[in-house]
């Protein structure tokens, strides 16, 4: 699986700076948005600490909730002794995959994630927020909420309590899925039937990303506008990413959307999984049998060279060598021990094995006895 990554981000018209942040890092494998809040340079400043502990928790191989959750913590540590900085706070949605075919999303606060397959948009995290609240518990509808008074007040984000919730959903996908990460400032703006009929355009993500955002400042701009759109190709291809493998289901919040795997992993110290480990694998598997069988023959050719002697002709002279007759690959047979003994003393048919090279051995004593045979009793030998 790839994920084809866009984004935009923009003050608004109305906001005096802009207090999203957004991580892309296509190499590390995530995805995601935060939007601050709080006082004087408060929003900003919890926003990108949530972006910089993620990513930096997630490159030591933690999962994406516990990456979250140390995002919780650093930005408490941030605000201590800082009375500028106090009380800030931000959401955070990020998108990492999980496998060739999954991909997990890690939410706090009222940020969104975002399907869009076929043409339909879909909301894939719920809002922590009082009126997503009111909706569920049916004291309002989905309409008002939309224009309710308090609709920006949210409750869970990061940066506020010692410990955090973190909602975390496995989604399996299909090629040609858009997933769209966004701030409020777009959905607070954009109605959801704009933004499926922007969403689903077949431009490019960074396009749709900067046409959404335009959407947004076009209908007012009243707050910070930012926006990743993932297009997902080659699902079923592994994932060149590393593995955010969650560990949810200890204290965290599992819920799954469409075609969920059985379980999600648990999380493990090594989690690089990358496509050069398995190359790494089928070459070592193609190699090592070679280099084995390559090893083998060397050390028999070599034992069987040099620790083989024989008797033979040498100008005359009846000598034994060392090495195999005729030789063996790189190893020529080497003069071991002269004997003094005239070839021509020997009778016709002994002359004839001798200049052959007879009397293969494996020790030089028995190849000069051998020769011992033939001084003595000048009688044929045993080949
Ligand atoms: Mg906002």
């Amino acid at each position: 699986m790839r994920l084809l990554a866009g984004w935009a981000t923009d003050v608004g018209q109305v906001r005096p700076g802009n207090e999203d942040s957004l991580l892309i890092d296509e190499d590390l494998g995530v995805f995601a948005v935060a939007d601050g809040m709080g006082g004087h340079r408060g929003g900003e400043v919890a926003s990108s600490t949530a972006i910089e502990a993620v990513r930096v928790s997630l490159a030591r191989g933690q999962s994406i909730d516990a990456a979250i959750r140390d995002a919780n913590n650093a930005i408490r540590e941030r605000a201590l002794g800082d009375p500028e900085v106090q009380g800030m706070g931000t959401t955070f949605t990020a998108v990492v995959p999980l496998d060739d075919a999954n991909v997990l999303i890690g939410h706090v606060g009222d940020s969104r994630a975002y399907m869009v397959r076929e043409g339909r948009l879909r909301q894939l995290t719920i809002d922590h927020s009082l009126v997503a609240d009111l909706v569920r518990e049916g004291r309002i509808t989905a309409e008002q909420a939309e224009i309710h008074p308090q609709r920006s007040i949210i409750t869970r984000a990061l940066g506020i309590e010692p410990d955090i919730d973190v909602d975390v959903y496995t989604v399996a996908v299909h090629d040609n899925d858009r997933i769209i990460i966004c701030s409020d400032g777009l959905t607070d703006m954009v109605s959801e039937r704009d933004l499926e009929s922007i969403a689903s355009a077949t431009t490019d993500p960074e396009t749709v990303s900067r046409t959404l955002v335009d959407a947004a400042n076009d209908a007012g701009g009243n707050d910070n506008i930012t926006v990743v759109v993932l297009d997902v190709t080659d699902v079923g291809e592994v994932a060149s990413f590393i593995d955010h493998a969650s560990d949810v289901g200890l204290d965290g919040t599992v819920q799954s959307i469409d075609e969920p795997i059985d379980a999600a992993p648990t999380a493990s110290p090594t989690r690089v999984r990358i496509v050069w480990w398995k190359w790494l694998v089928r070459t070592l598997v193609a190699v090592v049998p070679i280099i084995v069988i390559v090893g083998i023959a060397y050390v028999v050719v070599d034992r069987r060279a040099n620790n083989t002697w024989y008797v033979t002709d040498l100008g005359g002279e009846v000598v034994v060598m060392r090495g195999v007759p005729g030789g063996l690959w790189w190893y020529e047979p080497d003069v071991d021990t002269r004997t003094g003994l005239k070839v021509g003393t020997l009778d016709e048919g002994t002359r004839a094995r001798v200049q052959r090279g007879f009397c293969e051995r494996s020790s030089l004593a028995a190849a000069l006895e051998c020769v011992d045979d033939l001084i003595d009793d000048r009688r044929p030998v045993e080949p």
